[in-house]
Formats: C-alpha cells, sequence, structure tokens
C-alpha cells in the first residue's frame, strides 16, 4: 500500500503468546475468550508485526518484535516462535536486508517490540542488528526504560537498547515534534511512559500505528484495558479521545500484535466502538 511519499509494508517478526487474563485486564474470561481463545496455560496466541515503510532516502522499520535473545526458559513462558517467521526473513522476502536499514522507531521498550533492536553475534556479544540505523526513541520512555519499577521491570530488558547507548546510535526525541519526513507523531502515557505512534496521511489514507494502545482488535472497547499497563485511566482517556477522530476521520488501525488482522477501521454503533472492514497492507 501507497501513503504519501513512502512505500508501505507489514512485517511479521513473530508469534508468541501472553497471559489472556493480563492482556485484558478487568474483563472477564467468559467474555475476552469469545474474541480469542486460550491455550491449556491460559496464554491467547499473539504476534509481532513490524510496519516497514520505503521512500526514494530511507527505509524505516517501526519496532523489531521479540527478536532471537531468548533462554529456553523465557522462550517457553512466551511461547516465542522466530523460526516460522522472523524479522530477517519477512524483511528479505521484501528483497531488503538488515544493512539496507536507515531509521528504526522504537514505540517503546518493552521487550515485544525493541527485542529485535539487537542480537547475539558469532562470539555471543549483543550487538545492534541494524548497523547502520538511527534509533528513534522518546527521550521519557528511555528513563523510564533505565529505572523500571517492580512492576514493568520484567519488559524492560536492557539488552535491548544498552549496547545502542553505547554505539551512539539513540536519537532521543522529545514529545510530538515530527522528526522524520511526512511522519506524524502522537504519545501516549497510559500503557507507559512516552509510548510513540506514527500517524501517516495522504488525501486517500490516514493510518494509525496503535502499538500497545490498541495491541489487537479486541482491545477496541474503551474498557478493554491490559493489565500491564501503568496507567489504566489515562488509557482510557487516550482511547475514548482517539477513538472519535478514528471514525469520524476513517483511519486505518494497524494492529501490531493481532494474529488474523494487520489494520482495520473502526465503527460507532451510538453506544460503543467496533470493528469495522480489516485490511491488509
Ligand atoms: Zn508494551
Amino acid at each position: 500500500m501507497r501513503i504519501g511519499r513512502y512505500q508501505v509494508h507489514s512485517l511479521l517478526t513473530s508469534y508468541f503468546s501472553l497471559d489472556g487474563g493480563s492482556m485484558f485486564g478487568s474483563i472477564p474470561k467468559t467474555l475476552w475468550e469469545k474474541k480469542i481463545q486460550s491455550d491449556e496455560k491460559n496464554r491467547i496466541p499473539l504476534c509481532t508485526r513490524s510496519l516497514f515503510l520505503v521512500d526514494d532516502d530511507r527505509r524505516i522499520i517501526v519496532d523489531t518484535g521479540n527478536g532471537d535473545k531468548w533462554d529456553d526458559k523465557y522462550r517457553a513462558i512466551y511461547n516465542v516462535d522466530t523460526q516460522s517467521v522472523n524479522l530477517e526473513s519477512s524483511l528479505n522476502s521484501l528483497g531488503y536486508k538488515v544493512d539496507d536499514i536507515t531509521d528504526i522507531i522504537c514505540s517503546h521498550l518493552h521487550f515485544d517490540h525493541a527485542g529485535g533492536n539487537t542480537k547475539i553475534d558469532d562470539h555471543g556479544k549483543v550487538v545492534p542488528t541494524f548497523p547502520y540505523a538511527t534509533y528513534w526513541i522518546q527521550k521519557t520512555n528511555l528513563e523510564l526504560a533505565n529505572h523500571s519499577s517492580e512492576k514493568d521491570r520484567a519488559s524492560y530488558l536492557s539488552h535491548n537498547w544498552e549496547v545502542l547507548v553505547e554505539n551512539g546510535m539513540i536519537e532521543c526525541v522529545d514529545g510530538t515534534e515530527s522528526y522524520l519526513p511526512d511522519i506524524e507523531i502522537f504519545v501516549s502515557n497510559g500503557h507507559t511512559t512516552g509510548q510513540q505512534h506514527l500517524i501517516l496521511r495522504d488525501e486517500k489514507t490516514t493510518m494509525f500505528f496503535a502499538g500497545d494502545l490498541f495491541p489487537t482488535m479486541a482491545h477496541i472497547p474503551i474498557p478493554w484495558v491490559m493489565a500491564y499497563d501503568l496507567r489504566p485511566l489515562q488509557t482510557i482517556r487516550e482511547k475514548k479521545s482517539l477513538l472519535q477522530k478514528i471514525v469520524k476521520e476513517d483511519w486505518l488501525v494497524f494492529f501490531e500484535h493481532d494474529r488474523e488482522c494487520e489494520a482495520a477501521n473502526v465503527k460507532f454503533d451510538g453506544k460503543s466502538f467496533t470493528i469495522g472492514q480489516k485490511f491488509k497492507i
């Protein structure tokens, strides 16, 4: 799909699973299991899906998924599968290599969004996956990641960004100021501090990169908020005001973690927000 100056692709970078209860917060299982079936360990199937933007000058990847630095214990806990799909193979299938990438936009540094930022080389050393890229991160998110609390420490694994800091590859950004051509930035603070989302527009299409504000289609209804969120009431406020705009201006919402659906628009039936038409990028 083309939006303005960019050819827009979707890159599947892993399959994984997370606890269904954690994914839907205070929503009872009797309701959420009608939307996504859980496995014998109560986990629901998810994926990590990146946005890949190409123009004449740049090749930009938005989020890098779970990556491959997993030991057996945690790979089993999160059911991480980078055999069937991974960032490199998805990129190669479009005719690109990691060396071609000029920019990585990190929505936030949770492991399922930033895990592919770095990799383990042949000598067992953690190195940047994209040696020629600039990594763009909100300053407030990097600060939080470096000082995470007991609540979110398990999600912020420093091997996903430390070597980038050491090599001077991170460009810290502050708020909604645009830093790459024709890419608008929206910042939310409910899920975590300083999560950045992209808005791409042309005369025909507006696409919103939802990250963990709407991780799957099932998270469109306002009260369906993850237990992982640092500030769930703020997430609700952010969803409410964004959804009105999404419906009114007929935006396409890009889902990073939905196994079934890459993107969709949203309808309002007078009472609640629901998924409209689904799209493949
Ligand atoms: Zn997250």
